[in-house]
Order: C-alpha cells, then structure tokens, then sequence
C-alpha cells in the first residue's frame, strides 16, 4: 500500500529537488495563521492538510487579501469536517497569480507494467473529469524503467500536451525531476496539480502529492520519519486501522468487507460489485486471526457510519475455521444488539466445524462466497431503501 504525504511534505521534497514551489509555513492554529501570513506578505493562500483529493472544491482551500479575510478562512478551515478528515493544520502560502493550471504526474500503469508521464494544459480541480470525458487531453509517455525518462520523452510529452512554447522547457525539466524523485524515492505517485503558469512565464508547484510505497519505506527513513507526522490527523479509522496492524482502505460504498488475505479481499470487493453493492472497505486482518483480531476487525467496520452490512470471508488456512467462528461468535455476544447484519463464508481449514460453531442467531452463514456477498448486497440494500 501506498504511504501519503501531506502537500506541505510532498512540496519540500519537491522543492529540495529544484522544483519551484510557492514560500509557505505550517500553522495550527488562528495566530499561527496570521503570523505566517504576515510573513509571507499578503494575498494568501489558507490550505487544509488533509490526504484528501479536491480540497478545493469542498471548501478547504480559501484566499486572503488581507489578515480579515485570512482569519476567515483560518476560522473556517481548522478543525472543519472534510471527507471525513478533520483538519487541524493548514498551510499558509503566498497566492500565485497565475494565467493557467497545468497538470504533470508520474504513475505506474500497470496495464503496461511500466510508469507512464502525464501532461496537460487542463490542469486545476476539474483532473478527473478531464480524465473521464477527454482522456486525449492529457498526453501520455511510458518510461522504460531501466532507462529513465530520456529528456526527448519529457519534451515529447509537453508537445503533445500542447504546453505553450515560453515555458515547454520548465515544465519538461519539472517532469524530469518528478520521473527522478518518484524513481529514487520509491513513489506509487508523483503528481502535481496545478503547476501554475504565471504571466512572467515561470512554472511553480501550487499543489503537490507524493504517494510511497509503503514496502520500500524501509529504505527511506527519511520519508517514514514523515509517515509519523502524516499518520497523525489522518482519517480516524485509518489510524484505528494502524493501531490494530490491519491492511485497510475506506472506500466510498456500505458494504463492510473483512477478509484474510490481499487476494482474498480483492475477490470479496470485486463480487460486491458484481452483485450491484458498493465497497465501504478494503479490510485484510491477515493471518492467524485470532478472536482479539476479529474483534477489532469487526470494530473497524461497525464504527464506520456509512457500513450497512458486513461480510467475513475466511479462507482458512493456518488460520482455523473454527478458531475464527468461535472469534466472530465472542466478538457479536458483546452486543446487546449487532449494529449490522454480519454475514460469513468460511472455507477451507476446518471450515464444517466452524460453520458448526457460528451462532445463527448472531450471524448469517452461507456456504459459497458468491451466495454470501449477494445475501450482505441485499441487507445493504434493505437498509437503503428504508
Ligand atoms: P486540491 O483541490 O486539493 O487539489 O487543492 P489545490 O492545491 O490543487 O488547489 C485547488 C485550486 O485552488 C487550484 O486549482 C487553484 O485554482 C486554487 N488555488 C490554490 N492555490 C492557489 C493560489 O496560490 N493562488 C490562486 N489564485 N489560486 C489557488
Ligand atoms: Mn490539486
């Protein structure tokens, strides 16, 4: 999985590499805010550092004129709700004034099995329609890993993309330094959005992502001094999911997924689909899960408000279908009433006991995985339509 940085961590990675980003200070509070931003020199932009996309567009983004507004937007933004995220940092930054967004990336495609560069001229908030409904705006190059990003394959891209001749060279020369940072740094994802252009004609970073593999933070301890600092504020149930050493995603649906196992979670999501539900998760409790870890699993999914059901699927292995029922059976008695109906499909290592086992009153046991994530889809869907 990938470790995020906040933009305010990815921008002094960025910037430490050459990329011109705007001057900018971390505040937490009201004074903080207005400090920095006398600091910086007015207008200024008040930034949530929160690992959430379109900040902009749910209202976390504002612009100062003056230390009135800026204490507006600062009362506005700390500790405001966004996606789910509370926000309790932002980022104070001299405004950019700026005639057009671009957008640059580095992502791998798996399609491909390589990493692909990214450029457009229609960069800012609206990326992901751009995306959707004019995939052609956004020009494309693949890198052969073993050789880097030739500078022709920078300067290919920015062509393509249709970048202004005044700064094509800038923006081939940020690209090149994304390609080399998400190389060296062990990036899932490199990507900045917008690389505004202002009317001097200079380039600069006025968003930043930086997305890390989580498997290669061993190798950077630079970065996971970072992921400290990142986890803390982060989304309350990826911090829970932390504490309990769990694989997890929140993911848009209500469909609470638990699994043991990557592939096997991967499986279950992609059934829920089939069966026309929507994922609230990617929940992997890994091997040998004991009764503690079910419990805490099981915490996961029900302290998420948007879950409506929840299906296990357990393939057993050295982890025992029965060790895992009697762990499903412990983890419900604690509930004068289960918050949503559970559902589970057990397979494999003494699954008949643990089927056996399984307190029907608590739980609903179907034999087949496909039989199990159908029966969670309709209980999600009887909890919709009420
Ligand atoms: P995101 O919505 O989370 O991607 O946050 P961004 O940092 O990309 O900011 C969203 C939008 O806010 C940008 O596309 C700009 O239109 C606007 N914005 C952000 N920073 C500045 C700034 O310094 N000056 C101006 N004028 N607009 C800004
Ligand atoms: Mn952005």
């Amino acid at each position: 999985m990938a470790m995020k940085l906040h933009e305010y961590q990815a921008k002094d990675v960025f910037a430490d590499a050459g990329v011109p980003t705007p001057s900018s200070q971390l505040a937490s509070d009201v004074d903080g805010v207005l400090t920095a931003a006398e600091e910086i020199g007015y207008p200024v932009a008040v930034k949530a550092q929160v690992q959430v996309g379109g900040r902009g567009k749910a209202g976390g983004i504002k612009l100062a004129e003056d230390e009135d507004e800026a204490r507006e937007a600062a009362e506005s933004i700390l500790g405001m709700d966004l996606k789910g995220y509370s926000v309790e940092r932002v980022l104070v930054e001299e405004a950019v004034d700026f005639t057009n967004e671009l957008y640059v990336g580095i992502t791998m495609d798996r399609g491909e099995g390589k990493p692909v560069a990214m450029v457009s001229t229609k960069g800012g908030v609206n990326i992901e329609e751009v995306a959707e409904e004019d995939p052609d705006a956004i020009a494309r190059e693949h890198i052969d890993p073993a050789f880097g990003m030739h500078p022709f394959q920078a300067r290919k891209a920015v062509y393509d993309a249709g970048v202004d001749k005044s700064v094509a060279n800038d923006v081939a020369s940020v690209l090149t330094t994304l390609y080399d940072l998400w190389e060296s740094r062990d990036g899932s994802d490199a990507e900045i959005n917008p690389l505004m252009v202002t009317a001097d004609d200079d380039v600069i970073a006025a968003d930043a992502v930086m997305n890390i593999d989580e498997d290669a933070l061993f190798r950077q301890p630079e970065l996971a001094e970072m992921e400290e600092e990142a986890a803390s504020g982060g989304d309350e149930l990826e911090q829970k999911a932390d504490e309990y050493d769990f694989d997890y995603v929140r993911l848009e649906g209500n469909v609470g997924i638990i699994g043991n196992g990557a592939g096997l979670v991967m499986t279950t999501l992609d059934l829920v689909d089939y069966y026309g539900g929507e994922p609230a998760n990617f929940l992997d409790v890994g091997g040998g899960a004991k009764a503690e870890r079910i419990a805490n699993a099981l915490d996961m999914v029900f302290s998420d408000d948007n879950v409506d059901s929840v299906v296990f699927n357990i393939f057993g292995g050295i982890t025992r279908g029965d060790e895992v029922a009697r762990g499903i059976n412990e983890a419900l008695e604690q509930f004068d009433e289960i918050p949503k109906p559970v559902v589970v499909r057990l397979a494999g290592t003494n699954w008949e006991e643990g089927m056996e086992i399984l307190n029907e009153d608590l739980v609903t046991v179907e034999q087949t995985l496909e039989d199990a994530v159908e029966r969670t889809v309709a209980y999600a869907e009887e909890v919709t339509e009420q």
